[in-house]
């Protein structure tokens, strides 16, 4: 079990930066309307992530930290129709195993809650305390049993960088939900979580880059896709600020890009970039988000359908830009 935990660990943990993806996952999970992401050190000192989502009841708070014990996917079946970020239930005892570990939960509004405490995998104790309802897990000293992995961790800044930027995409998929992220006592990041995603990209690009997005929104049977692309007058020297998003959940997907990038190039020059975030609805059976532990590729069974819609969408927004 504990062996099992560490291997599983291995490819779910990388960095700190897959802590914070898995911890604020779990948030978005839990309908969270607040989250608040605290670090030190880049992640391996400390990482926080508090919320006020629908917190754990009794029952389920020492169940979470057990392997495959999710609660988001009662039979096989649902596992072609996800509609949450999390499924494998390897997360949380993953996690656990390599860390140590103290989760805060609530699933009540008396101000009674419980706080388990977890140590390289090996639960220390779990008591009654006084909580707020939602959940609040904090990571400290990842890796410390765990030498080899420690061993491969970049700087803190490069770090720090993984964790902003999965950050900035996740408050980018979901502009409902207010995110903070804190460095060292600093602020990087600061959502108002009303909806507004160009507010979520000013925040995140800069006010001016927030002025200059062009909206897109296209429908067809399969598939809404809304959004913005930067103005051709805010280009950028590379591809970092094109964000495609699958219900609600940041992915990579090589066709996705190509086909913005195909409709943003047949008028603009080859070597710029735009800005760029794409919402993307769809029956959730037409993706499949299984491929890889960290969820981030997806496929997509009616793809040449979807990238035909995007490069003719942009192609068509930046051929009126542009004439
Ligand atoms: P998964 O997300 O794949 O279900 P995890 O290991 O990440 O697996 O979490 C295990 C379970 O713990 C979840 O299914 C959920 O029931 C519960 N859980 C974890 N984090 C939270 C949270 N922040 N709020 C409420 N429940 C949570
Ligand atoms: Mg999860």
């Amino acid at each position: 079990e504990h062996i099992a935990n560490q291997i599983a660990a291995g490819e779910v943990v990388e960095r700190p930066s897959s802590v914070v993806k898995e911890l604020v996952e779990n948030s978005v999970d839990a309908a969270s309307t607040r989250i608040d992401v605290t670090i030190e050190e880049g992640g391996l000192q400390l990482i926080r992530v508090a919320d006020n989502g629908s917190g754990m009841a009794l029952e389920d708070c020492e169940l979470a930290f057990q392997r495959h014990a999710t609660s988001k996917i009662a039979t096989s079946k649902d596992l072609f129709s996800i509609r949450t970020l999390g499924f494998r239930g390897e997360a949380l005892p993953s996690i656990a195993s390599v860390s140590r570990l103290e989760c805060v939960t609530s699933s009540t509004n008396d101000g009674l809650g419980r706080k388990i405490v977890i140590e390289g995998g090996t639960i220390r104790s779990v008591e009654e305390t006084a909580a707020s309802r939602g959940t609040e897990v904090t990571v400290r000293d990842l890796f410390y049993n765990t030498p080899a992995r420690l061993k491969y961790m970049k700087t803190i800044q490069t770090e720090l960088g993984h964790i902003s930027d999965y950050l900035y995409r996740l408050a980018l998929a979901h502009p409902g939900v207010a995110f903070s992220l804190k460095h060292n006592g600093n602020t990087l990041l600061q959502t108002l979580g009303n909806g507004d995603l160009l507010q979520v990209i000013a925040g995140i690009y800069g006010t001016a880059i927030g002025k200059q997005m062009l909206p897109i929104q296209v429908d067809s049977l399969d598939y809404t896709i809304s959004g913005f692309v930067a103005k051709p007058e805010m280009t950028r020297a590379n591809r970092g600020g094109i964000s495609t998003i699958v219900n609600g959940r940041y992915v990579r997907n090589f066709a996705l890009n190509q086909a913005l990038l195909q409709g943003y190039h047949t008028l603009l020059p080859i070597n710029r970039f735009p800005v760029a975030v794409l919402q993307i609805g769809m029956d959730p059976s037409l993706v499949d988000v299984n491929v890889h532990p960290s969820k981030l590729e997806v496929r997509f069974s009616k793809e040449a359908e979807l990238t035909a819609l995007i490069e003719a969408e942009v192609k068509r927004l930046f051929g009126r830009q542009v004439l």
